[in-house]
């Protein structure tokens, strides 16, 4: 059964995922805080990107830069005039929503006016009204002030996207790394954007984590690496876990596409309220390179030695959420099944994904087997990430590890003290099978198929 919103957000409190920001004050405007699994699982979605995007790759490079921006930044690259989103206000209850983004309803006939034929308008989701002021662009970006004096000239911004730390590097990294087009950047971290709606539990926050690659080509190999971007960002979400039919990729029409874009296409997941987002891959062109040169003064260009000439290479940019590839890895993962005529609730996570690999749980907290059971632990404590649990019965301790989707759980018993052995149990089938703690490691790591 697919799982209820209702029911992730539940499951995400009660077992430590996410919580509610401020939550001991009443919460704080969509923020949420990563608890123990949650910064486990976030930590893996980066490290599962970063493995495929930079180690597997010779022409990728990793990159880290400031959160705190010039504005000057902002304002060559455009987003000081269009990183914009139409604001509205309700006239009966006057809360405020992105245009955009509205539902529509049939619309309502003013009093005694006859029936009109059926028309859908905007309609504010709150008081159900049908009257909005004229929409007016609001910008998303955070402006903050650096230093003690809150005048024009200390004004800085919080970024809103990674991708413009790639591009005012480009020199440095082209001058340091000695790379030759196709080559590309890649960078994790925190952006801000201060969204009209926020909503949907992290779906969209204003303070979030991306996962960007910035991919430099010849201008007339543009298409062919766009369409080699698409496909291999979908791939990686079924790699790790998620059913083709819960995916699609989807083309931004004309009128949608971003000032910098040639073409855009989405990956989106089938969401418990509908298809949403969980990436966007960009033909950037040459706009912010050339942007970025015209009003710094720099030389954004690639020099080839060899031809003796000169470009400034085209962008293509696969950008990802890491709170949405978790969310959509929660719910593509979210199983429940009967196991010996119980219902039991299971995270089915693939095990780079999943917080923890392995669970070793003692049969009992008695000295001798605790003692075992820490020698146990200490021996997969280097190789994966391990919960150790001792309290309940066994039969709670596995419901509790299915349902955080430990993929593995390595059992010490009384007789292990007698033949140094211990049963491994497998989340998604329930197998059991017992195995000498010298043989451990090796059984546990080709059981989770790295
Ligand atoms: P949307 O259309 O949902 O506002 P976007 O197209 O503006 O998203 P991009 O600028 O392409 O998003 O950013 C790349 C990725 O960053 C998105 O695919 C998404 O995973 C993530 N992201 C963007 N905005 C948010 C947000 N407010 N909260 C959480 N993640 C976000």
């Amino acid at each position: 059964m697919p799982v209820s919103m209702e029911e992730l957000v539940r499951l995400c409190k009660a077992r430590g995922f996410v919580y509610p920001s401020a939550e001991i004050y009443g919460g704080f405007r969509s923020t949420y805080d990563y608890g123990p699994l949650g910064v486990l699982m976030a930590r893996n979605v980066k490290d599962a990107w970063w493995r495929s995007m930079v180690q597997l790759r010779r022409e990728v490079v990793g990159l880290d830069a400031a959160v705190l921006s010039s504005p000057r930044i902002w304002e060559a690259s455009g987003h000081l005039k269009n990183f914009t989103d139409p604001l509205v206000d309700c006239l009966s209850c006057k809360q405020r929503w992105r245009a955009d983004e509205l539902p529509l309803a049939p619309k309502r006939p003013a009093p005694g006016a006859p029936e009109p034929a059926e028309e859908m308008v905007p309609t504010c989701p709150n008081c159900r009204g049908q009257d909005f002021t004229d929409a007016r662009p609001f910008n998303l970006m955070f402006k903050t002030f650096v230093g003690p004096l809150e005048d024009e000239g200390a004004v800085a911004y919080l970024r809103p996207e990674t991708a413009q730390g790639h591009f005012v590097n480009f020199a440095n990294v082209l001058q340091s790394e000695h790379l030759v087009p196709p080559f590309g950047t890649a960078q994790i971290g925190k952006s801000f954007r201060n969204e009209i709606t926020p909503g949907n539990f992290v779906f969209r926050t204003r303070e979030f984590e991306q996962m960007e690659l910035e991919y430099y080509v010849p201008p007339a190999d543009a298409s062919r690496w766009f369409d080699y971007w698409c496909s291999e960002r979908f791939d990686w979400y079924v790699r790790y876990g998620i059913p083709r039919e819960m995916l699609r990729l989807r083309h931004h029409a004309e009128e949608e596409l971003s000032h910098y874009s040639a073409a855009t296409v989405d990956v989106e997941f089938a969401f418990p309220w509908g298809w949403g987002e969980l990436e966007g891959i960009a033909n950037r062109t040459d706009y912010d390179l050339k942007a970025h040169a015209a009003a710094s003064g720099q030389v954004l260009e690639y020099f080839d030695s060899a031809t003796g000439q000169r470009y400034v290479p085209y962008v293509i940019e696969p950008a990802a959420g890491v709170a949405r590839a978790m969310m959509a890895f929660l719910i593509a993962g979210y199983t429940t099944d009967e196991v010996a005529g119980e219902q039991r609730t299971s995270l089915r996570l693939h095990p780079r994904i999943a917080p923890y690999q392995v669970a070793v749980l003692p049969l009992s907290k008695k000295e001798n087997l605790s003692s075992f059971a820490l020698e146990v632990l200490a021996v997969l404590q280097p190789v994966v990430m391990c919960d150790y649990d001792d309290t309940r019965s066994i039969g709670r301790r596995y419901r509790r590890q299915d349902e955080i989707g430990t993929p593995l759980c390595v059992t010490v018993d009384f007789d292990s003290l007698e033949d140094k052995a211990v049963t491994i149990r497998d989340r998604d089938s329930t197998q059991q099978e017992r195995v000498p703690v010298d043989r451990l490691v090796e059984a546990v790591t080709s059981r989770l198929a790295w």
